[in-house]
This record gives structure tokens, C-alpha cells and sequence, in this order.
């Protein structure tokens, strides 16, 4: 863990949940995400403070508590802004949305956990829909839309820098996570798409090592590439666990039985679960899987 220098103003600070910083005007900062809480961010922003910086900005990517775990304390110390997506907004202001939505009813408290539930932050501007450029902090930056691992999920692009967040996993991440945590596996598609075309040298994942395209051969098609197989493989899963109609329990079973895995916690169980029924709901909504009650159970069945 440690801060990285990439341009003459952007930084990175590589932990378990990565983050970027950007030099600003005026001896400002801003910080792209703040971490699962605001430990790391702070050690990241020290230097800065050092020098007589003041931290202007916080962006965060998505609403995910381990991308704003750091907000609320960060605005609490320095007063700064928080800016999100519109449709992550109200997921930072009521963090308990998280947990709910997951459960589909007030959350049980193994669900209301520091990883699940952020602190909640008071105030959020709301950032104009991407794909778009806006100025925060005297920064002119590009933000681009990539849904899929959220409802509404952006990246950033300043300076030959892409902070791609949750918009893509490194193949070691999905390798020992294999069910990438997921809202629209459609939408999470086309955001890949987005990113293939994207020319910037840096690509900053969320999650995992920096990527850097200009040493050696461009590395990121092949993460891609991984991407993509991973969905393949969980639609594949998701068919094969149905080809006898099955409740969506024993789908989730099947599925991460297939990949090695099982149940072993709430929150795991309740995230996969999320992932899995939006692999479920891209099949029906394509006719490859329907739904049908026998005896009072509702089944899945290819
Ligand atoms: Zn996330």
C-alpha cells in the first residue's frame, strides 16, 4: 500500500480498495473513492496535507460501502464535497439501502455490517449523466458510464488516467471471486465495451494491481476477455443448473458448487445470491429461462 505518482497531478494509492488523487488549483485534492473506511485514504491524502493541500473533493465511482466507507469522516475532518452518480446518491445519503436491497426487507444485523453499510454521508452533489465532462475543483474531467456492477457506475478519465473502479476485474480477483457481484449483466457488457475503446496508458481497477499499457503488450483486452468469459460461464452455469426445474436456492447451490465454492457467511450468501439472480433475470428476460409454480414452489427451469 502505497502512493504512486502516474502524471504531474494524478496519484493512485493501491490498497483493498483502490483510489485515486488528483492535484487541483489552488492547493486542492481530489479523491476518487474513499475506501472501506477512511484509513487508508487518509495516509494516501497525508502527503498533500503536508504540503498545505486541502481535500476539495471526494468522487465516488459507485455506492458500494467500500468505495465511501471513508466519506463520512473525511467530510466530518475537512468539509469537503462528496459528488456520485445520481442513482448511487441515495445509497451514500441512506447506506442502509445496501443491506435492504440485498435482503429484500429490513436486513437482519449480519447484514448491517461495516462492509455492507457504510457510515452515511450528509450531503452528495449529484454528477451529470455520463458519458460527459465536468470541471470539479478546477479539474476538467470525463466521466464514463459503466453500469452493470451498479446501478450507475461511472469511470473517470484525467491526464492518460482511466479510474475504472468496479467497471472491470483483474483476473486474479475473479479467479478467487468468481461470482463478480452484479446488477444488469447486460449493462455490464456494454460497459466493457466502453472501456475495449478507451486509449488512456493507465487503467485503475478497483480491485488489484494497477494496469499499465504502454510496458510491454497491451494487457487490458485479455482482462477483458476474462470479464466476459465469466459471465459466459455463470449464464452456462445458471442453464445447466435449470435444465430440471429447480428453486433458485438449489440454482445458487449448483452454481457455486460448479465453481468450487460455497456459502459460508449472510452477507456472501446474500451477495451471490444478487449476482446469480441477475445472471436469471438476463436469461428470462432473453427467453432462456422461465419461471413456473408447482405445488407452491416457484421454479426455475432453461
Ligand atoms: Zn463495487
Amino acid at each position: 500500500m502505497s502512493l504512486q505518482q502516474l502524471t504531474e497531478r494524478v496519484y493512485v494509492y493501491r490498497g483493498g480498495v483502490n483510489m485515486a488523487l488528483i492535484e487541483a488549483p489552488d492547493k486542492r485534492v481530489i479523491l476518487i473513492d474513499s475506501g472501506l473506511d477512511s484509513g487508508n485514504a487518509r495516509k494516501a491524502l497525508r502527503p498533500f496535507f503536508e504540503k498545505g493541500c486541502t481535500l476539495a473533493a471526494i468522487i465516488n465511482t459507485h455506492s458500494h460501502a467500500d468505495h465511501i466507507g471513508g466519506n463520512a469522516d473525511l467530510v466530518k475532518r475537512t468539509g469537503c464535497q462528496v459528488w456520485a452518480p445520481a442513482r448511487e446518491r441515495p445509497w451514500i445519503l441512506w447506506p442502509e439501502l445496501e443491506p435492504t436491497g440485498l435482503y429484500g426487507a429490513a436486513p437482519p444485523p449480519a447484514l448491517q455490517v461495516k462492509f455492507l453499510q457504510a457510515q452515511p454521508t450528509p450531503e452528495v452533489q449529484v454528477l451529470p449523466p455520463a458519458p460527459c465532462r465536468v470541471t470539479i475543483a478546477g479539474v476538467d474531467l470525463e466521466l464514463i458510464p459503466t453500469p452493470g456492477h451498479a446501478l450507475e457506475q461511472v469511470a473517470v478519465a484525467v491526464d492518460g488516467v482511466l479510474v475504472a473502479a468496479d467497471g472491470l476485474f483483474m483476473p486474479e480477483v475473479i479467479e478467487k471471486h468468481p461470482v463478480i457481484f452484479m446488477v444488469n449483466v447486460a449493462d455490464y457488457l456494454a460497459s466493457l465495451d466502453r472501456l475495449e475503446v478507451r486509449t488512456e496508458r493507465f487503467v485503475l481497477p478497483g480491485h488489484g494491481d494497477l494496469i499499465d499499457r504502454q510496458t510491454g503488450e497491451d494487457p487490458l483486452p485479455a482482462i477483458l476477455a476474462a470479464n466476459r468469459a465469466n459471465m459466459e460461464q455463470m449464464q452456462v452455469a445458471v442453464l445447466a443448473a435449470t435444465a430440471e426445474p429447480c428453486p433458485l436456492e438449489d440454482v445458487l447451490y449448483q452454481v457455486l458448487a460448479g465453481l468450487g465454492k460455497q456459502a459460508q457467511s449472510e452477507a456472501q450468501y446474500f451477495l451471490d445470491r444478487a449476482a446469480v439472480s441477475a445472471h436469471i433475470s438476463r436469461l428470462m428476460g432473453t427467453g432462456k429461462l422461465s419461471v413456473e409454480f408447482r405445488n407452491g414452489r416457484r421454479l426455475l427451469k432453461a
